[in-house]
């Protein structure tokens, strides 16, 4: 059973000596708080209760998994403790205005948080997570009245909050919406409809559970213009703020699902439940996509968590289990068998999870200081600063959600590849993993919606490839400095200097085709998120491998022996998977003609 250990030097070597977090705090006008001392104590009592309290009850949970019973739903032995401490603790509120209650720092330290307490305990962080969504959404569309009827318990953690879009007809297509919002007269609405798929829409955790829902208003224009949010508590608020009266919105039940069982995904009835509209009458979907970008990067952190975990389970496996003699002649000669790690097959498997863990890690860091930043926008009233880092962010998010999830599931499933059949035997805990990562490609938008909106909305129609030759600009720029040094940092350095160009060219080849093939951006929109995956993450393998690099000529924090498995790592990564990056791109230069060439009828089956 993988036991959960922080990698806390990995975290302190990319705040401190990669991304000068620091520096980056220091800028910020919520950053003051966030010293040096102060982010250490942070990382290390949330590790503490990772490694204590959630990763103990990770296995537990899966075998247990939630009760239903008359509309109430019980958590697992152990998760209402859990989640008591983690309320006790502040963590809910670390990155939520004072005023409310919160700690009011920076949101990327939300994000590491929410790393090592999903890497423990996946199920566990969604009933927190969800309550984020919630939050956000009350905080930058409710009026004064509704921040302060609902913020205060929500930024403790007493009450949790959940993100209603789903119905049984539409979840990428929420233009299909029919859950229906009837004046009551009073200000209110009486809203009517089934929302399934709810994350922690019923549960034994909190008193209270708000629940943010899309419905349409009578006469709304049809499809995605006509939507509506409303603000539908579980229990109705009384005028002290304490909990009341039961509003008519009942799990009908939860499912039973493939992984992540701890985490009660609900049916929740609504008919004629009171809620309170939130934002303008016809423009929920935009108010809910506002946080889009910082809730699926969240979510782009569960490949890192499922790389991390699994290879956290698999490292101490492939030393102790023996099979056979290595290749190149006995390595553990008073032993029976050499050790699995000495198998070159068997290193792949475990450097490619340390290399999405490590690396997706890195890319996740970087794009928390850019959530800072637009944070930061919005505390000063800046427009241009929140849309300047938003747009920034929104390039970067298609890409962490997308890659970093199907990264994360492959190396989940390498991790019990390590095990061999062991791996698929439940006890050892790893096929959990790999059921609880998979998931993470479908929800918050699935790979294919967000190689749509890389490829269809943020390259093609809102930028017209501007934000890939910027990007690639950068790149490069970075890279050129390094890439007449000899050794292995050179290599690197002009490996990705090559596939950077690709990158520019082949976009506007796919530009030039888009506009005669419009099929072409579907039928291209994978391979175009892959490719452009594995160009980044290798951008930020070398960054890393340039610090190690000079950490080990001229000494830094860690030790050498720290310094010198970065660069191996990157070396790694650059010989063995970034190549697969060309792969991708040959496949996404292909038209869309033998994707589309066959008629509906002919997908016959036998
Ligand atoms: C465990 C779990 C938890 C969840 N939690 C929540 C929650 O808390 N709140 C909530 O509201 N929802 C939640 N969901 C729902 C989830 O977000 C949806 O399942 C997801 O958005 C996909 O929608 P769908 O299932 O309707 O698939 P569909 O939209 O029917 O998609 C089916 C397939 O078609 C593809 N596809 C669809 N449209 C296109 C297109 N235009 N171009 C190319 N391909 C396309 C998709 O990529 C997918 O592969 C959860 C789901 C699960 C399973």
């Amino acid at each position: 059973m993988p036991q959960y250990k922080a990698p806390l030097r990995d975290v302190k070597f990319l705040l401190n000596e990669v991304f000068d977090y620091p520096a980056h705090y220091a800028s910020l006008s919520n950053g003051g708080e966030a010293t040096p001392d102060m982010v250490d104590a942070i990382l290390e009592g949330c590790a503490t209760f990772c490694e204590e309290i959630l990763s103990p009850i990770n296995h537990s949970g899966d075998l247990e998994g939630c009760h239903f019973e008359n509309g109430n739903v019980t958590t697992p032995k152990g998760f209402k403790e859990a989640y008591a401490e983690y309320v006790a603790g502040g963590w809910q509120g670390l990155s939520h205005p004072t005023e409310y209650g919160g700690q009011g720092l920076p949101m990327s330290l939300n994000l590491m948080k929410s790393e090592m307490m999903g890497t423990a305990n996946w199920s566990f962080t969604m009933y927190p997570g969800l309550s984020l969504g919630c939050m956000n959404t009350v905080m930058q569309y409710g009026n004064d009245t509704q921040k302060n009827t609902y913020l205060p318990k929500l930024v403790s953690g007493e009450w949790t909050g959940t993100m209603c879009l789903t119905e049984p007809q539409c979840g990428t297509d929420l233009g299909q919406v029919k859950t229906k919002a009837e004046p009551v007269g009073d200000g209110s609405y009486k809203i009517t409809g089934t929302k399934i798929f709810i994350s922690a829409g019923e549960h034994d955790l909190s008193e209270n559970i708000i629940h943010i829902v899309l419905a349409r208003l009578p006469d709304a224009p049809k499809g995605t213009r006509g939507i509506s949010l409303f603000i539908v508590p579980k229990f109705m608020v009384n005028a002290d703020g304490s909990a009341g009266t039961r509003n008519p919105v009942v799990c009908g039940s939860i499912e039973h699902k493939m992984g992540i069982r701890a985490s009660a995904t609900a049916v929740l009835n609504f008919d004629e439940a009171i809620g309170y509209l939130i934002a303008e009458p016809n423009k929920g979907l935009e108010a809910m996509f506002t946080f889009m970008n910082t809730a699926r990067i969240g979510t782009a952190v569960q490949g890192v968590a499922h790389a991390e975990l699994s290879y956290q389970g698999a490292l101490p496996y492939a030393k102790e289990r023996r099979s056979m003699r290595a290749l190149s002649g006995k390595k553990d000669a008073d032993q029976v068998a050499d050790a699995l790690i000495w198998h070159a097959d068997v290193r792949r498997m475990l450097l490619t999870q340390k290399a999405v863990a490590e690396g997706g890690r890195s890319m996740i860091y970087h794009a928390a200081k850019l959530a800072d930043n637009m944070v930061n926008g919005i505390l000063e009233g800046n427009q241009a600063k929140y849309e300047d880092y938003d747009n920034q962010l929104g390039f970067y998010t298609p890409i962490l959600k997308g890659f970093l999830t199907e990264m994360g599931l492959e190396s989940a499933n390498l991790g019990m590849q390590v095990f061999g059949g062991h791996g698929y035997i439940k006890e050892h805990g790893m096929e959990q993993i790999a059921r609880d990562a998979r998931i993470s490609t479908l929800y918050e938008g699935t790979t294919g919606i967000q190689a749509l909106d890389l490829l269809g909305r943020k390259v093609l129609l809102q930028t017209r490839g501007k934000c890939i030759k910027e990007f690639t600009n950068e790149i490069i720029g970075f890279a050129k400095a390094h890439a007449f040094s000899g050794g292995p940092l050179g290599s690197m350095a002009r490996a990705l200097i090559r596939r950077s160009l690709r990158w520019k060219w082949s976009t506007l080849r796919i530009m030039l085709r888009a506009a005669k093939d419009r099929d072409t951006v579907s039928s291209s929109s994978y391979d175009f998120l892959m490719f452009s995956g594995f160009v980044m993450l290798g951008y930020f393998w070398l960054q890393q491998a340039v610090v190690a690099s000079e950490k080990l000529a001229k000494g830094g924090k860690e030790t050498p022996e720290f310094y010198k498995s970065k660069v191996q790592t990157a070396e790694f990564y650059f010989e063995r998977m970034l190549p697969r990056a060309d792969g991708h791109r040959k496949a996404m230069l292909a038209t869309s003609a033998s994707t589309m060439a066959m008629d509906n009828e002919h997908f016959v089956m036998g």
